[in-house]
């Protein structure tokens, strides 16, 4: 297994895990753009939005929920948050294991970099 987020996934590397059930997994971002900022992941490898098919579709929509149920137990929901999903370099993906990243306990700007 040489993906990053799969061996997170599989506790093969250590993170601070927030939430995990059968086919999603939650962690700590280790370099956060926030001061909230968590990651959501498929346990399924898929390596780029690209790749989703229509098989997924239950899964993306988990996905997004658990980001919801995420950003209300961390109290942003009134307030606000931001959820990203980037794809392939030019649009900022660097681990390439699809995640949605979760953003909040400040004001976001906009248009993003
Ligand atoms: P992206 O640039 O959209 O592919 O996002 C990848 C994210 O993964 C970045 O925000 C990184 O800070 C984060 N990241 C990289 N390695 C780790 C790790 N070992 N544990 C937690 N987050 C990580
Ligand atoms: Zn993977």
């Amino acid at each position: 297994m040489e993906c990053l987020f799969c061996k997170i996934a599989s506790r093969v590397i250590p993170a601070n895990i927030i939430h995990q059930d059968d086919t999603v997994v939650a962690f700590d971002d280790i370099g956060p753009k926030a001061p909230q900022h968590k990651i959501i992941i498929p346990r399924k490898h898929i390596a780029t939005l690209n790749d989703i098919s229509s098989e997924d579709t239950l899964l993306m929509g988990h996905m997004m929920e658990t980001a919801v149920t995420l950003a209300k137990k961390l109290n942003m929901a009134d307030a606000g948050y931001r959820v990203v999903m980037n794809c392939n370099s030019g649009g900022g993906q660097t681990v390439f294991h699809i995640h949605m990243h979760l953003l909040g306990g400040r004001q976001m700007t906009w248009p993003p970099g």
